[in-house]
């Protein structure tokens, strides 16, 4: 088992304590971040994430707790080795560069090679060697980087971070204050330094594009890490633990592609359903396939064929019961999201309680022959309202599956919890299919 590079033990930050001002910055985190994994602190301006970076830093004392890097106390270092840990042990590049101006790219790379009483040849050869790795070019290494672009002097940054080849990079913000196609060189890079360096990378962000770059991003609110998310397309440095990944499946196909095509977001929610054992090749190929059946170009018989054909001859190589079970869910998948999909486009004509009780007769179909749950009258009609209420917007998630698991003297549909948590799941399937929920106010304004 990978032991922690990084572990926060009921770690507390106060600043300013004892005065009126007072402030609780991390409350009680308590997290073990693995060697080689790139970790995102993803939440809201104001919620801890540079507060944590810099206590891995070892620049915030931590009231209580403890803060291990490869299991010494940081905090119990003697000032020389507190200075020989950020020396050597962890390197950290900012928002806003931090680029000496009075001296050169170069010596700006090197700089902390002399602190570590290297000699000038070595520093300028390992600093040219990381310029040049990093896209800098030769004739800027000698003049200051007063002239350089803001993403050419986040990649000196970038280098410098890296010159006494650390085994962890922290970053916070590394990409703020940069266009968007310099972000995308500097985001790459940190992905490089994790993958081919095969350093531990811990990055601070607020922005949620950058979230499919982190083996696991880490939510923080108000001093508190919330909940830890699992990136399910990156191979996992350690197994998840139970209790780790915690959102809703479309929670987190809409974090990790947030500016995917409702399309592609379908084609992805799709096949993860249909599938759980299967490869990166033939899942992708399984994608492409399931795009052409949205397209309407691929039927019942073709899609089985190639589930069946072999991965050698460019099929998913699939055996006869497991193909049949992936085509079945996928198309009653497709077939229930255009449903949906014409609900929310009828939802503003007169036709749409009709259109919502058809809906709702799919949905039932789907419960007894999907799911296996036969439903008593009573049952369908407070289903009925509750898929009503949900569809609208009205209800989320969470408060649909109650009703459906409440007894019926409470209002409930009385589901045993099982079958409602199933109920529940396949719902927010076909809404996020669907697109999206329509919004209260909308389905009110239809209304009148
Ligand atoms: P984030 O990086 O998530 O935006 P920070 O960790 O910088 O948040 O800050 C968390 C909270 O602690 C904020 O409310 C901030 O105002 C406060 N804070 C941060 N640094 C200090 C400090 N040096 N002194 C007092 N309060 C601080
Ligand atoms: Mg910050």
């Amino acid at each position: 088992m990978a032991k922690a590079a990084i572990q926060a033990e009921n770690l507390v930050i106060t600043y300013n304590k004892g005065k009126s001002n007072e402030f609780n910055a991390l409350k009680n985190i308590n997290v073990e971040i693995y060697p080689r994994e790139y970790i995102i602190l993803f939440g809201p301006s104001g919620c801890g994430k540079s507060t944590l970076l810099y206590t891995i830093l070892g620049g915030n004392v931590p009231d209580t707790g403890h803060l291990y890097v490869k299991g010494e106390d940081i905090y119990a270092y003697t000032p020389a080795e507190m200075n020989r840990y950020q020396q050597a042990v962890i390197g950290i590049v900012y928002q806003q560069f931090n680029l000496i101006t009075s001296i050169s790219v170069l010596d700006n790379v090197a700089l902390p090679m002399i602190f570590l009483n290297k000699g000038v040849q070595e520093r300028n050869a390992r600093g040219q060697e990381l310029l040049r790795r990093f896209g800098i070019p030769e004739r800027l290494e000698n003049k200051t980087p007063v002239m350089m672009s803001g993403g050419q002097q986040q990649r000196v940054a970038v280098a410098r971070s890296l010159i006494n080849d650390p085994e962890i990079l922290l970053a916070d913000e590394p990409v703020g204050n940069l266009d968007s196609i310099s972000a995308e060189h500097v985001m790459d890079s940190f992905e490089e330094i994790n993958e081919k360096d095969r350093k531990t990378v811990i990055l601070v962000t607020h922005d949620a594009k950058y979230l499919p770059y982190a083996h696991r991003v880490f939510y923080m609110r108000d001093g508190e890490l919330r909940r830890i998310v699992v990136n399910p397309e990156k191979p996992q440095v350690k197994r998840t633990k139970p209790g780790e990944t915690i959102v809703t499946e479309i929670e987190q196909l809409a974090r990790l592609y947030p500016y995917a095509e409702p399309m592609e977001l379908k084609v992805k929610s799709i096949v993860n359903f249909a599938t759980q054992t299967i490869g990166f090749t033939q899942l992708e190929r399984l994608e492409k396939a399931v795009l052409q059946v949205l397209a309407g170009t691929m039927d019942e018989n073709l899609l089985m064929e190639f589930l069946m054909k072999s991965v050698h001859a460019g099929g998913v190589g699939m055996h006869m019961d497991e193909a049949t079970g992936v085509m079945n869910r996928v198309f009653a998948l497709v077939h229930y999201s255009q449903d949906v999909q014409k609900f929310r486009a009828e939802v503003h004509s007169d036709n749409l309680f009709l259109h919502q009780r058809k809906f709702i007769d799919h949905l039932l179909y789907y419960i007894k022959e999907e799911i296996g749950i036969t439903s008593t009258a009573v049952q369908i009609g407070i289903l009925r309202d509750a898929v009503a209420d949900r569809v609208g917007g009205i209800t989320n998630a969470a408060e649909f599956e109650e009703k459906l698991a409440l007894p019926e003297h409470l209002g409930g549909a009385a589901y045993d919890e099982d079958a409602a948590g199933k109920i529940a799941r396949h719902l927010e399937k076909l809404i996020a299919q669907g697109g999206y929920i329509i919004r209260a106010n909308e389905l009110l304004g239809a209304h009148s």
